[in-house]
């Protein structure tokens, strides 16, 4: 620990001050031995000088030498005392030290952690220990933040898209209202224009209610076992009326045939539905959509592919942000949301897994791996 001034000043005072009071105390110490055997005392000299034997040569101390050596000893345990006591004081300057850095840290709560060397290993081991703590408090402090943050932006997104479409509402229905005498062929369509803008806030008010439902845990999922080929063929039978209408093959495969998988079925319908809705709706040129599943281990790996519209590199990481859509030609008359993926990877993660989006010219890609058992709460790496 590298000392600062006013610490120094301390040492120093302290240094003095305990080696007068020490040599004083020293001083009167060696004078009680010495009027011990200068028969001030009751006990004879030269029974207590014959009873100390000298370590080198056996030979007796002479009442002189035995004073030397008595002081000698006295200075060197008044020394070994002192050195103590003062390391026992940079001890506790160092123990300032820490507490003040410590109290910094409460008081500012940036991201500041103790810059603080020590030749003790008791206090190394502290300040690593606290460094530790501090940045584990950091980063919960980090992600409640960003938690904040993400809140604020979701209240001010929601409050706009939901206002869009009731705005609208509100605008044909008072033109309805204002205009008693409007031909009824004009009411008609305004009416129903009004009628589509409420189901579209509809759709968003359900959308937003599965989102904030998938930001939990998952502690309010069913798990069940399922079988993935068996469910791979009621997704196609559901969506065999648009496949057949658009001219799309739609096919599966899994590898090996049968692929048992503990999940909540609902919530993988969900999820796949969302996909393959999408898969429908921007894959323009599309002519086919496939679900593969393969097993690895204790996971699954899952993928909805189709050819058609390439998504944009820069996109793809971006797509399962909430309310993010593909700024592409054409996709603005497509409605949306742009909350189906961040739905899609909520209920992946709910059930401990991963999902991202691969595209090129032929063929994208939503890749998603899933633990074969998601009940068991296996965090995936
Ligand atoms: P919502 O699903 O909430 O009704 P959305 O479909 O716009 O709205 P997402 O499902 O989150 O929102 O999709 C985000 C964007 O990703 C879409 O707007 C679209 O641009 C792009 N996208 C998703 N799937 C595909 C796909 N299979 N092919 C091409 N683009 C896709
Ligand atoms: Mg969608």
């Amino acid at each position: 620990m590298k000392l600062r001034a006013k610490e120094i000043r301390h040492l120093t005072f302290f240094g003095a001050v305990t080696a007068i009071v020490l040599l004083f105390l020293d001083w009167s110490v060696f004078i009680f031995f010495a009027a011990l055997l200068s028969n001030s005392f009751r006990i004879s000299r030269g029974k207590f000088c014959s009873s100390v034997r000298v370590m080198f040569d056996g030979q007796n101390f002479t009442p002189k030498n035995a004073q030397w050596w008595g002081f000698a000893i006295i200075l060197i345990l008044g020394i070994i005392l002192w050195i103590f006591l003062f390391l026992r004081e940079y001890q506790q300057l160092q123990l300032k030290r820490l507490s003040d850095e410590i109290t910094k840290i409460n008081e500012t709560n940036d991201n500041d952690r103790i810059k603080m060397s020590s030749i003790d290993p008791m206090v190394t081991n502290l300040v690593s220990q606290i460094n530790q703590m501090t940045q584990a408090k950091q980063a919960i402090l980090n992600t409640e933040r960003e938690n904040e943050k993400k809140q604020k932006e979701l209240v001010t997104n929601v409050s706009h898209d939901l206002r869009t479409p009731l705005t609208s509402i509100i605008g044909y229905l008072g033109l309805i209202e204002s205009n008693p005498d409007i031909p009824a062929d004009q009411m008609r369509k305004h009416a129903s224009t009004a009628y589509s803008k409420a189901q579209q806030l509809v759709a968003m008010v359900e959308d937003l209610f599965s989102y904030s439902q998938t930001q939990t845990n998952g502690e309010n999922l069913h798990f069940q076992p399922m079988e993935i080929s068996e469910f791979f063929d009621q997704l196609i039978v559901q969506f065999s009326l648009d496949a057949n209408k658009h001219h799309i093959t739609m096919s599966s495969l899994t590898n090996p045939d049968q692929i048992q998988i503990v999940a909540d079925p609902e919530k993988l319908a969900r999820l796949f539905m969302n996909l393959i809705n999408n898969a429908f709706k921007y894959g323009k040129t599309m002519t086919f959509i496939k679900l593969t599943a393969a097993k690895r281990d204790d996971k699954v790996e899952i993928k909805v592919q189709n050819d058609g519209e390439q998504i944009p590199k820069a996109s793809l990481l971006k797509l399962f942000d909430r309310f993010y859509r593909v700024d592409q030609s054409g996709n603005k008359e497509i409605s949306g949301t742009g909350l189906g993926l961040a739905i899609s990877q909520g209920i992946v993660q709910q059930h401990h897994g991963s999902i991202h989006a691969e595209s090129n010219s032929q063929l994208t890609s939503f890749v998603i791996e899933l633990p074969v058992d998601a009940s068991l709460g296996l965090a995936h790496d």
